[in-house]
């Protein structure tokens, strides 16, 4: 984290933004891509030691950015060794929590947040209990992603499952998840829990797929008595929100 508040957090920016902003600063595009890769490939700390890029470039990096890892403040592992979870500190004094878990030994799952607390309350959740805090950014998002990959390797899913809501956050979201998949974390590796509505995504017929977040059919969303509960119906009129939202930004790329 940086105390520096004129600074960005280049964890957040994708490789299109890092090329746009260097060609502008009069430096070639390609080494937007080679910032791209010291941050989410080479999990690089300092601009200083990204030695393939001219000295100036680095001095101008320094000043615009900082490399804004969420701060690890405690880990705790279980005892079968099948799941460890890391407690984050991350600006404006705001905890979260990600686990990894690698039940099989062969596939290992990293849970992470996309918010800090939850606005949903579910009855039987801690998170919920706290009551909702702040949006995380697309960089927090993908700093905990970052953290556990250069802990433990790429991972075989991801699955926002961890703190909040992820419809609720549906931005930062949608840009982290392209920001995974610009370094190779596909997005049939990454699901999405909802609360209320369906718990750990997988593909099934019925399903509506927006830039790799599932939702469940209108039937899905149905409760057995063939009434929807509020919380369905709240999260149902995001969905058709965010329906129109992606639509939109569809229509304007057109
Ligand atoms: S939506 Fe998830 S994080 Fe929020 S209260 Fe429910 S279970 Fe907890």
């Amino acid at each position: 984290m940086s105390k520096d508040k004129e600074k960005t957090n280049i964890i957040g920016e994708t490789e299109e933004t890092l090329r746009t902003r260097v060609q502008s600063w009069g430096f070639s595009a390609f080494h937007g891509s080679q910032i791209f890769n010291w941050v989410y490939r080479k999990y690089s700390k300092s601009f200083e030691e990204m030695t393939d890029l001219p000295k100036n470039l680095r001095e101008k990096l320094e000043k615009q950015f900082f490399i804004g890892y969420p701060r690890v403040i405690q880990t705790i592992e279980a005892k079968k060794k099948d799941a460890k979870k890391y407690s984050f500190l991350l600006e404006k004094n705001t905890a979260i929590e990600s686990v990894v878990l690698s039940g099989d030994g062969e596939r290992t799952s990293f849970c992470i947040s996309s918010q800090a607390g939850c606005a949903v309350k579910c009855l039987y959740c801690a998170t919920g209990r706290m009551g909702f805090i702040r949006n995380l950014t697309s960089g927090e998002i993908v700093g905990q992603v970052l953290t556990l990959m250069e802990n433990h390797g790429k991972p075989s899913s991801v699955l926002f499952m961890g703190m909040g809501e992820p419809l609720f956050n549906f931005e930062s979201v949608v840009s982290a998840l392209r920001l995974l998949s610009g370094i190779g974390i596909g997005v049939r590796r990454l699901s999405s829990r909802h609360a209320g509505l369906q718990h750990g995504s997988t593909t099934s017929p019925g399903q509506t797929s927006i830039q790799g977040l599932r939702y469940p059919s209108a039937p899905q969303l149905r409760k057995r008595d063939g009434r929807s509960s509020p919380l369905q119906k709240a999260t149902l009129c995001k969905i058709l929100k965010m329906l129109l939202y992606s639509t939109e930004k569809i229509l304007e790329k057109e």
